[in-house]
């Protein structure tokens, strides 16, 4: 069991705190149903080890987790008869998000025309205005040499 700050990591003890929601456990993963879901049909697939960053996975646990997240994608894909989202992030945190979990995690949404989070395209649509000069050139001197640090 992992433990920061004063209370323990959820994700670390799904098999106290979550046995009913656990759908598959894998070899070095775990296939979730979503606790606070507003999506139908939203999945967790976290692997067992305490992580944070996806870099931190080993070749094995990548290897596994991405062959789930390619079988979970079809199901829903024939199930809920729409699209999906799957998500993934490490940092910033909010100083009191009791939502934010640190274990890292991947989330698999179903999605539907018009559903819940149809807000947020609104703010992706804002991602998407042009590049500056200056961010263009940022961007390429981060990926010129091939370090993996
Ligand atoms: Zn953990």
């Amino acid at each position: 069991m992992y433990i920061y700050g004063m209370s323990t990591c959820p994700f670390c003890d799904l098999k106290n705190n979550e046995r009913n929601h656990i759908l598959q456990e894998y070899e070095y993963t775990v296939l979730l149903m979503a606790n606070l879901r507003k999506v139908p049909g939203q999945l967790l697939v976290i692997p067992k080890r305490h992580l944070e960053r996806f870099s931190e996975l080993s070749q094995n646990e990548r290897d596994e987790i991405f062959d789930i997240i390619a079988n979970v994608e079809k199901r829903l894909i024939n199930h809920y008869k729409a699209g999906y989202e799957i998500t993934q992030r490490y940092k910033p945190y909010l100083e009191k998000d009791d939502f934010a979990v640190r274990h890292l995690h991947f989330h698999v949404l179903p999605r539907q025309k018009d559903d819940v989070l149809e807000e947020q395209r609104v703010q992706e649509h804002q991602l998407h205005s042009s590049a500056t000069k200056e961010e263009v050139e940022e961007l390429q001197s981060i990926f010129k040499t091939r370090s993996e640090s």
